[in-house]
């Protein structure tokens, strides 16, 4: 039996303390460049989540609590985000529950959030360019995986996650959309950032936050 992972629920609920403050913006860029229902939908999430967390046991393993989490998110957020954050957090559980005996807690991490990225890549069908949200993840995952790579402790290799998804998510403001409702708008979303990507960079940064109280 695995010791329930240090934090996690601290973390988690950052995350959704992090996406609550956010509405207001991602509606916004969600309004500029799509439908204008991505802070909705990352709302429904974070008030799902945190209904949730109440009940699972002290002892759940992280991989059950990802498993819970995304069975809430395919639940109750609609849009393109609910099934791609569904199964990001599905295959991190798959990853966790793989992982070999012999490999280090943090290489576990980085390989689930390396799976993850390829689900949602595999279900949305989205490459590094299209200007999407694994313009964000994809970097994040790769720094990630450089950091402990070259030997880094896991908080600092989050920090590279960190500052990569931050790039990243800048960068898509000059790619244009492939994938989305943002590919009905073509040119025009040119010059604003992609929601979807910017808010995998604000979560993201909330989580490396919660890990360093
Ligand atoms: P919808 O466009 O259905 O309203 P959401 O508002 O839930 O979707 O999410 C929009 C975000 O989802 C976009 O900003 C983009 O980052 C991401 N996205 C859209 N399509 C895809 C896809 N095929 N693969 C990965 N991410 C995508
Ligand atoms: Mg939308
Ligand atoms: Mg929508």
């Amino acid at each position: 039996h695995m010791a329930p992972e240090a934090g996690l629920r601290r973390v988690i609920e950052a995350i959704c303390a992090c996406l609550l403050q956010a509405e207001d913006e991602l509606t916004e860029m969600d309004q500029r460049v799509g439908d204008g229902d991505l802070g909705i939908s990352m709302a429904r999430a974070a008030h799902g989540m945190l209904d949730e967390i109440d009940g699972w046991p002290a002892e759940t393993e992280p991989a059950a609590v990802l498993r819970a989490m995304s069975a809430t998110i395919r639940r109750v957020v609609g849009g393109t985000s609910g099934p791609l954050y569904a199964i990001l957090l599905m295959r991190a559980a798959a990853s966790l529950d793989q992982a070999k005996s012999e490999t280090r807690p943090a290489q576990r991490w980085a390989d689930a959030f390396t799976a993850a990225v390829a689900g949602v890549m595999e279900l949305g069908g989205a490459r590094p360019g299209d200007r999407t949200m694994i313009d964000a993840l994809t970097p994040a995952a790769q720094a990630l995986q450089s950091g402990l790579t070259e030997g880094r402790d896991l908080p600092a290799a989050i920090d590279s996650a960190v500052a990569a998804a931050a790039t990243g998510s800048a960068a898509t403001s000059s790619m244009t959309p492939r994938r989305g409702r943002s590919s009905y708008i073509g040119e025009r979303a040119l010059g604003h950032v992609d929601p979807g990507a910017h808010a995998v960079a604000l979560w993201l940064a909330a989580l490396r936050d919660a890990l360093k109280v």
